[in-house]
């Protein structure tokens, strides 16, 4: 182990940095994170084990106890329920003999549950050893341990020609489909890789790409839509000894799946305009900081930037400029929804728990490594290629005034056609379920969890920064649905299990407003409940980042557009809050916070 743990530190420059990937290696290696390799890992690195282990715990793809030589992940999102995850769950415990969060006495086979893995257009869905099972069955489960037991690879199971090692597209569209239904300025195939590098950059200074960026009036697709243009002027005025250029393609809000789908079909795109931007900003490094459910796109987008670089679209001199030099290298997160955040992006990208940070400073002055820094979507790195394609002016005759251009949604749940649909800013919700298919619809909860549940009333409301912002989740639930039990209890769970732990309100009061839900569920609510829910959800408000100040929104905004569902279930001979302990609760939700605290930190 100890020459193993040696190569794998020595592979990373001794960068204590780089102590995710170094991590990742170290668990692909032994199936965990031992002991013994946290104790050599410490040494080789110059740290203390106590901070190896403050990063191992925040993470959940990282384990300190083998997980099984096959770790089976089951989707736990409400799509994944809604569409069989039971009946699988059941058959893998029936087939495995095992439950979930177990190992096999053979060290042959562990169970897992995970937050949502980004498919839930193809529900229910599994990772093992990082290659994604899609649409199971009882049947397919008792297929896959088969195959399993004989100790054949799982890759096998996905499509025979998986692993053709000259192109890995195929067999990426064979273990996951794209299911792109609509097609607008980014998903269309009009587009000639590599052109506005070879082209028109050439021909444009710096300040001339960020011009054309702000005349756009393009907004931050990822959900927090501050506009593009004044953060890559900030980050090109900003003083620092190297500037970076990060892709957040960490999508982790339930729901969202079109950063997995624009990283498939169009990774070229992704990949210039982050080279744009590094033109723009003076940078010459770019990082794509990639969620660990994504591994299996790995080799893939290897490939894709070994090409790029064939073609000089990365490397030096990039289309001939001379001394624009620009390249890009991938990073995992390991499983933790707030590294979404942008700082707490870039915490984990530095090898650190992903604790969002304090603002100011901003990441345009401080950001990865001290320096300045933009941190963009998957999507507005594509979006910018075509802008500085076609001009600002052009792009703005797409969408609205205050929302321009396209955005791409991640459509799923009771619809005939879920997948990824390209529209204009502007787009109404009734339109949009019309053209899934959606009939019967009792309600969409528009932009993920963390977003608004809304009902037939408000499906008249159009897509923009002004009404309905959403970073692309929409999730359409039919009238068989229960909505509170079946998904409002399901986002808040998530929630909880999410948190990172470092305000009390995140920490305690998700779990203190689901315990009140539980209640209300179980028949045992009065009124004074409904009204504790509306305060608490304020409280939570004034957490310290966009998780803790969102993780409300399931139940306050049910509770605003589907009042009558709470009310049916209130019991109106009392009006007396009994049954429900609050002490108990915080105490309770101190004890059983999804991640530890960090309570070194604090
Ligand atoms: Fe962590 Fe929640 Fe506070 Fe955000 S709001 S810093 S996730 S505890």
């Amino acid at each position: 182990m100890k020459n193993t743990v040696k190569q794998i530190v020595e592979k990373y420059g001794n960068d204590k940095t780089r102590l995710m990937d170094i991590l990742i290696d170290t668990q692909e290696t032994f199936g965990f994170i031992g002991q013994e390799a946290v104790e050599l890992l410490a040494h080789q690195l110059g740290m203390s084990q106590v901070d190896v282990n403050q990063t191992i715990s925040f993470y959940h793809f990282f384990s300190t106890k083998p997980r099984g030589e096959y770790a089976i992940y089951l989707n736990d999102s409400a799509v994944a329920h809604m569409f069989g995850r039971q009946a699988v769950k059941e058959a893998f415990e029936k087939e495995v003999g095992i439950k979930f969060g177990e190992v096999t006495a053979d060290g042959k086979i562990g169970l897992f549950n995970t937050a949502c893995i980004g498919m839930n257009d193809q529900e229910p869905a599994a990772i093992i050893n990082n290659k994604v099972f899609t649409r199971l069955t009882p049947y397919r489960v008792r297929e896959i341990i088969k195959h399993i037991r004989e100790g054949r690879k799982v890759e096998g199971l996905i499509n025979e020609s998986f692993g053709d090692g000259k192109n890995q597209l195929p067999s990426l569209r064979a273990m996951v489909s794209s299911n792109i239904r609509r097609k607008g300025m980014i998903l269309s195939d009009d587009y000639v890789y590599g052109s506005v590098t070879r082209d028109i950059l050439p021909k444009m200074s710096p300040e001339a790409v960020i011009a054309e960026i702000k005349h756009s009036h393009i907004r931050g697709r990822g959900g927090a839509g501050f506009p593009t243009g004044l953060k890559w002027e900030f980050c090109r005025r900003a003083k620092g000894e190297k500037h970076f250029v990060l892709c957040n393609a960490d999508e982790g809000e339930p729901g969202t799946f079109k950063d997995r789908v624009i990283l498939t079909e169009k990774p070229e795109l992704v990949f210039e305009g982050m080279t744009i931007a590094g033109y723009a900003i003076g940078s010459d490094e770019g990082v794509l900081y990639l969620r660990y459910e994504y591994r299996y796109m790995k080799e893939y987008l290897e490939q894709v930037l070994a090409k790029m670089r064939a073609e000089n679209q990365l490397g030096k001199n990039i289309g001939g400029i001379e001394g624009f030099d620009f390249d890009i290298r991938i990073q995992f997160g390991a499983g933790a929804y707030v590294c979404g955040e942008e700082s707490a992006l870039i915490e984990s990208l530095e090898g650190k728990r992903g604790e969002p940070r304090d603002k100011p400073p901003f990441p345009v002055e401080k950001g990865y490594l001290n320096q300045p820094t933009i941190i963009n979507n998957v999507e507005t790195f594509a979006t910018a290629v075509r802008i500085v394609q076609n001009g600002g002016e052009w792009f703005t005759q797409f969408g609205t005034e205050d929302s321009t251009g396209t955005k791409i949604l991640s459509i799923s749940g009771d619809c005939m056609f879920p997948g990824v649909y390209e529209v204009n800013w502007g787009f109404n919700v009734a339109d949009m379920l019309n053209m899934v298919g959606a009939y019967d619809v009792q309600g969409v909860q528009v932009g993920g969890p963390s977003g608004t549940l809304i009902g037939p009333d408000e499906f008249h409301r159009t897509l923009g920064y002004s009404d309905l912002s959403t970073g692309g989740s929409m999730i359409i639930f039919g009238r068989q649905r229960n909505l509170l039990k079946d998904v409002v209890l399901n986002f808040m769970e998530f929630f909880i299990e999410e948190s990172c732990g470092s305000c009390s309100t995140c920490r305690n009061m998700t779990q203190v407003m689901t315990n009140k839900l539980k209640k209300i569920l179980n028949g045992k609510g009065v009124a004074k409940d409904l009204d504790d829910l509306k305060q608490w959800g304020k409280v939570l408000q004034a957490s310290r980042c966009g998780l803790g100040q969102t993780a409300g929104n399931p139940i306050i905004s049910s509770l605003k557009n589907f009042a009558p569902l709470y009310d049916a279930l209130i019991q109106k001979d009392k009006d007396f809050d009994e049954g429900f302990d609050l002490v108990a609760s915080v105490q309770n939700s101190c004890k059983y916070v999804g991640r530890v605290p960090n309570f070194n930190h604090h």
